[in-house]
This record gives C-alpha cells, sequence and structure tokens, in this order.
C-alpha cells in the first residue's frame, strides 16, 4: 500500500491512483480501556487495507480531530466543532490536483455526520464531487463497546486495556442520541462507553475488518463504474 504521504509528486503524477483515501477521525474518549485515537485508527486500517487491494488509491494522511462535542468533560478529547471540520473538507477538495480527482473520506466518527453532509453539499455546488463512505455494522454497538473493542483487539491489541472494559449504558443510540445531544455523554455513561465490549476479541474484530473492507471496496467499485 502507498501512502500520499510517502510518495513524491513524480510518483503521484505519473502513477495509477486516481482516488485519495482520506481516513476521518477524532480525538476522544473512548472510555476506561480504548484509546482516544480509537476511531482515527479504525478509519486507517479500513483505508489502508481496501487500497492495498486497489491499485487506483492511495491513502491521505489521517486527520486526527473532528466534531466530538457530545464528548466534552472527558480528559483528552479535543474538538475542531462541526463547522470547522466542513470548511476543512472543503478547502481539502477544492485543493485536489489531477491525476487525484476524487476524494473518499472514510470515517470512523458518527459525530462528524452534520460537516460531512456540509462539506458534500458545499463540494457538489462547487461542481467538485466529494464522497464519504461509512463504516455500518448490523446490530453494531455505539461507543467503545464490542464493536470497536474487537476492532482495536484486531488492529492494534496493545492500546486495548481489557481488565478496565465494562458495560457501559446499552440504550439502542437511536432512543439515546438526543440526549446525549442535549446532555452530553458524560451525564448517561460516566465511563464513557455506549455498548458493552464483554465479548470482544481479535478474531471478531478480524471479520468486522474484513466486512468493512468489503463494503468499501464495493463502495469504490459503485463511484469507479464507467458511464
Ligand atoms: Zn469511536
Amino acid at each position: 500500500m502507498t501512502t500520499l504521504g510517502a510518495s513524491t509528486w513524480p510518483t503521484i503524477a505519473s502513477g495509477a491512483a486516481r482516488i485519495l483515501l482520506l481516513p476521518l477521525g477524532s480525538t476522544e474518549q473512548h472510555g476506561p480501556h480504548l484509546p482516544l485515537d480509537t476511531d482515527t485508527r479504525i478509519a486507517t486500517a479500513c483505508a489502508s487495507t481496501a487500497a492495498d487491494r486497489r491499485p487506483d488509491t492511495v491513502v491521505a494522511p489521517a486527520l486526527p480531530y473532528g466534531a466530538s462535542g457530545e464528548h466534552t468533560g472527558f480528559a483528552g478529547t479535543i474538538s475542531m466543532g462541526t463547522e470547522a471540520l466542513a470548511t476543512v473538507l472543503v478547502e481539502i477538495t477544492r485543493s485536489m490536483t489531477p491525476p487525484l480527482d476524487r476524494l473518499v473520506l472514510v470515517n470512523g466518527h458518527g459525530g462528524n455526520a452534520a460537516a460531512v453532509d456540509d462539506a458534500i453539499r458545499r463540494c457538489d455546488a462547487d461542481g467538485r464531487p466529494l464522497h464519504a463512505w461509512w463504516p455500518r455494522i448490523p446490530g453494531g454497538d455505539a461507543h467503545a463497546g464490542r464493536t470497536e473493542t474487537s476492532l482495536m483487539l484486531a488492529i492494534a491489541s496493545e492500546l486495548v486495556d481489557l481488565d478496565t472494559a465494562a458495560r457501559g449504558n446499552t440504550t439502542p443510540l437511536d432512543e439515546l442520541a438526543p440526549a446525549l445531544r442535549r446532555d452530553g455523554v458524560a451525564m448517561h455513561s460516566p465511563t464513557g462507553v455506549l455498548g458493552d465490549p464483554t465479548g470482544a476479541s481479535a478474531d471478531e474484530g478480524h471479520q468486522l475488518l474484513e466486512l468493512l473492507v468489503a463494503d468499501l471496496t464495493g463502495f469504490l467499485d459503485a463511484l469507479t463504474v464507467p458511464d
């Protein structure tokens, strides 16, 4: 897999890559057992593994900050907010230079949704299509639960502390989301966990990663079907 950061401009200019994959993450609390950069690492793993299978793609340096206002109050959380993030994404899209002519956001953090939607609208109005792919796992839990813990055990097990992994608020996210937006996560889950990491395993994480990468490559296939 070639990364944009490790490439030179002549190798990009003469290379096969047309699609830039930009991992979009966050720096926010993920309970007592997962690191603050969990979302960034998961997005990067999806993008890198997909790029291994697609010579028409190259992976950009990850954007490690996002819109994480709902996690305010937990030590270490840093948020640039929706408005700033949307502007960053629009400016990155505007600065794309051929042969890289498609930007695909590989988004690891649900809280970035409003910024991504806004950026896509603004780029469409500019005539510069911006695309976004989201990891979706049927039955997956919301935040620092079994899904993310398994993925992190597959990606960076040395950063997972299973001794401190414990069940958090397991109310379904659809139900809980309005309260989280109103009050912040801390009021509804003192540990920051929304879900239950019990039973997480590296094996499950590898299976989940494979499902996500298959979905992402399918998304890229659909983008690149000739007219
Ligand atoms: Zn996360």
